[in-house]
């Protein structure tokens, strides 16, 4: 016997963290940046075919101010990255990176002096999405894994600790929280120290 027992029907119980999640996985505004052929991809996702609407993505917000969402599509050259820094630096927090193709995720097939081998030397990303160049359909899968990850981020340092600490003693998950994945460690004990945390 629960709570729910006690209640009158139409009563819908959930916890702040789910909530806020969910507000923030429901309200993703990508930041307009577009850097070699896979951003042709990009904007064919946002066009009717395939739709980005669904979601509240259709507006690729002009302002890194008014964006969360960064889509890293195309390779990044060393010239680039200081600005796609700065970009990311001006977008609102919380914000998320996606990786979009293999250029991007790890340099590709340049391997070579001018381009960056991975935006993850730049920034820190959330999604990597394989694939050259990814098609719509793979960047709204990777999108709606990255919505599955926002959904189970522990909100605030304590559930990200605890979080960590379950995640020690066992517990699976397929997609690990982003606030985890860079939350700085203890260089004696190797403890989690959850500040990137949101
Ligand atoms: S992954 Fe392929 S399509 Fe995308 S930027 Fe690199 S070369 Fe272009």
């Amino acid at each position: 016997m629960g709570l729910e027992e006690k209640l009158p029907n139409g009563i819908v119980l959930a916890s702040v963290e789910s909530l806020v999640n969910w507000t923030r996985k429901a309200s993703l505004w990508p930041a307009t940046f577009g850097l070699a052929c896979c951003a042709i991809e990009m904007m064919t996702s946002g066009a009717p075919r395939y739709d980005l609407g669904r979601f509240g993505m259709e507006v690729f917000r002009p302002s890194p101010r008014q964006a969360d969402l960064m889509i890293v599509a195309g390779r990044v050259t060393n010239k680039m990255a200081p600005v796609l820094r700065q970009i990311y630096d001006q977008m609102a927090e919380p914000r998320w990176v996606l990786a979009m193709g293999v250029c991007a995720s790890s340099g590709g097939m340049f391997n070579n002096y001018a381009v960056v081998q991975g935006v993850d030397h730049v920034v820190p990303v959330d999604m990597y999405l394989p694939g050259c160049p990814p098609r719509p359909e793979m960047l709204i899968d990777a999108i709606l894994k990255l919505h599955q990850k926002i959904q189970n981020e522990p909100l605030g340092p304590v559930r990200a600790e605890l979080a960590a600490e379950r995640r020690a003693q066992g517990e699976k998950l397929e997609l690990l929280p982003s606030s985890e994945k860079y939350a700085k460690k203890d260089r004696k004990t190797g403890e989690v120290k959850a500040e990137h945390v949101w």
